[in-house]
């Protein structure tokens, strides 16, 4: 007969170092466990079955992912490479095709990641609007092959969700208000495509897109969501000359909730139920504003912030 005691005080040694073997792989399998769980959790969080709508927390930046169908489609893709670690929670790993990549506009918050996701997905077409912006990066990101010039109006879908390019709003509008200096083509060369800035601020060049995925809604200007980049005020001015029946469900807010954008004349006229401030914790900006926040307050909209939610995500 083996006493126990007897063997566990004589090989004291080999007995912590087997509990440390079965601690290390419990850890181990734990981990893997919860990762696994986690995988799972985040990949069902959003019913397939749905057309949806996720703005990502990708700290201070954008990256939106729209998916219909399991067909997929990225606005923008943050500030670096965690868009990657965020595309593959919630897609499956066969999942590499993108059906549609937007570039809002060529700043760094929008633009960074989407070197990582040209690299390491499928993507089928990026929208730029191709705006003159003085950075090698940019430079570099026109260089890709997917790339189209989008127009005011252009269209696509995503599954069942049609998205549509509000702004660049068209030169109609622009040369009416005479807010604009010159527009259409410049430069020679390779430059042909490069576009003149609306009025200067890379922002209002943002590509303001809304998104249809409900059937039910038919109505000119009437959108489940709408992303507005970090279009300001001068656009949501253009927006709504130009849609007098502009109207959203969702609305990712303009410029990370920035004072220069969400004013209250824009939030009453499209009229969200829900607005979503796409921010870094404690950012530089002061971002979400006091004043844009208020006005979500004053307009009963109810609104979330990815730096305290995390991501958001909309089934419609
Ligand atoms: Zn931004």
């Amino acid at each position: 007969m083996v006493i126990i005691k007897d063997f566990l005080k004589n090989n004291s040694g080999l007995l912590d170092s087997l509990m440390r073997l079965i601690w290390k792989n419990a850890v181990i399998m734990v981990s893997v466990l919860m990762v696994i769980l986690y995988r799972l959790q985040v990949i069902n969080f959003v019913n397939r079955e749905e057309s949806a709508v996720i703005i990502f927390d990708v700290g201070q930046g954008d990256a939106i992912l729209i998916q219909s169908d399991d067909t997929f489609g990225l606005v923008d893709g943050g500030p670096d490479g965690r868009i990657i670690y965020k595309l593959e929670n919630y897609l499956h790993p066969w999942e590499r095709d993108l059906r549609l990549v937007v570039l809002t506009h060529p700043h760094k918050d929008h633009m960074e990641g989407l070197f990582d996701v040209l690299e390491r997905f499928e993507v089928q077409t990026v929208w730029v609007n191709a705006v003159e912006y003085p950075s090698p990066e940019w430079e570099y990101f026109l260089s890709a092959d997917e790339l189209i010039q989008v127009e005011h109006l252009t269209a696509t879908y995503i599954g069942r969700c049609k998205v549509v390019v509000l702004n660049p709003i068209k030169r109609k509008f622009a040369d009416e208000t005479g807010s604009i200096d010159g527009g259409g083509l410049v430069g020679g060369g390779e430059k042909d495509l490069i576009i003149k800035s609306f009025d200067g601020n890379i922002n209002n060049d943002s590509i303001v897109l809304g998104g249809k995925c409900l059937e039910s809604k038919t109505a000119y200007g009437e959108f489940d969501f709408l992303l507005m980049g970090d279009a300001e005020v001068e656009i949501e001015e253009a927006l709504i000359h130009e849609f007098p029946s502009l109207h959203t469900s969702v609305l990712k807010a303009g410029h990370h909730c920035s004072d220069t954008s969400n004013s209250y004349k824009f939030l009453s006229r499209v009229g969200p139920g829900i607005a979503v401030c796409s921010i870094g914790a404690d950012n530089k900006f002061g971002h979400p504003s006091p004043e844009a926040i208020e006005n979500f307050e004053n307009l009963g909209i109810g609104y979330f912030v990815t730096s305290v939610s995390g991501d958001v995500a909309v089934e419609l």
